[in-house]
């Protein structure tokens, strides 16, 4: 039997559309703040979606684009005044940074009750001990309503992970735990990982090679998670390979058309929440 599709597009969608109704009854819109250093391209197309998606849902966005030369000083200047400016509620600091920036140095410097990518050591620490962090990073977020879209039950799942990354592997890993997941992560020294990945009822792959994941890497009727972007040959791509895998898996996510969309509306959603967190009483 064909995998069945696990449409992020359209979870994503509806999502959107729920937050679009909470803002419209809001007093004031939340608004978010992307700071982008430099002219990466696949980080100018991200943060152009990005702002696309939080306007059409009545969600105000300023862009800081500046230049790659910025020092880390002068960076860490704009960032306090974002921190202190309370018409902005979420910030964001597009990755990855140019090399002469300190990455740790600048995500530190966000206010944790802004930091809607959830990034900041508080908050990912307090995932960590399973207490409620103001932010949890959007794409690990997306990634688990898209589970839960096939698995509402995760407890005793075994779940192995392709890819250990701060932004996506190691917080998915945390969240799948506290859901009572049996959790591997794996990595590129990993040794004999299709050993661990075929034994995975649900597999996610972060890592960013193109169609890593074959058939003969998963069990029969396992759940797949693709979050990889590669380009090949001009044409999007995931890590795993949707041809080779679809006859094999119980559900899978297409690239593009998965976890993409749900990265960015569960970043919206984190914006709306920070506003909420910044009027109590609403
Ligand atoms: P990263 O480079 O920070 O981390 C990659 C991880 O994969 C590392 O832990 C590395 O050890 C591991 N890895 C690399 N090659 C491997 C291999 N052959 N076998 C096993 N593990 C391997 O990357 P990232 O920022 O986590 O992103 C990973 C991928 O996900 C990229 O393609 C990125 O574009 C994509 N991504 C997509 C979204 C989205 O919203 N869809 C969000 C974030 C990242």
């Amino acid at each position: 039997m064909t995998a069945r599709i696990i449409d992020g597009k359209k979870i994503a969608a509806g999502i959107r559309e729920k937050l679009k109704q909470k803002i419209a009854a809001l007093p004031s819109a939340p608004q978010l703040a992307i700071v982008l250093v430099g002219n990466d391209e696949p980080s100018l197309i991200y943060v152009r979606n990005k702002q696309k998606a939080a306007a059409q849902i009545g969600l105000p966005s300023q862009l800081h684009h500046l230049d790659e030369n910025i020092s880390e000083e002068e960076l860490l200047k704009i960032i306090a005044q974002l921190n202190a400016d309370s018409e902005i509620n979420g910030i964001i600091v597009q990755l990855p940074l140019p090399k002469h920036l300190n990455t740790n140095r600048i995500i530190n410097a966000i206010s944790p009750l802004k930091d809607v990518d959830g990034f900041h050591p508080y908050n990912t620490g307090m995932l960590q001990n399973n207490e409620k962090p103001y932010f949890i990073a959007a794409t690990p977020l997306g990634v688990m309503q898209l589970i839960r879209s096939v698995s509402p039950n995760l407890s005793g799942k075994n779940v192995v992970l392709i890819g250990a990354s701060l932004i996506v592997g190691r917080p998915l890993a945390t969240l799948l735990l506290n859901q009572e997941c049996t959790v591997s992560i794996t990595h590129a020294q990993t040794r004999k990982i299709k050993e661990l990945t075929s034994k995975a009822d649900i597999l996610v792959a972060a890592c960013g090679v193109a169609k890593l994941v074959k058939a003969d890497w998963i069990k029969e009727n396992a759940i797949l998670i693709d979050v990889g972007i590669n380009r090949e040959n001009g044409k999007l791509c995931g890590d795993i390979d949707f041809e080779d895998v679809k006859e094999k898996a119980l559900a899978i996510t297409p690239v593009p058309g998965g976890v993409g969309p749900m990265t960015i509306a569960m970043l919206l959603s984190n914006t709306v929440d920070a506003y909420l967190l910044h009027h109590p009483g609403l």
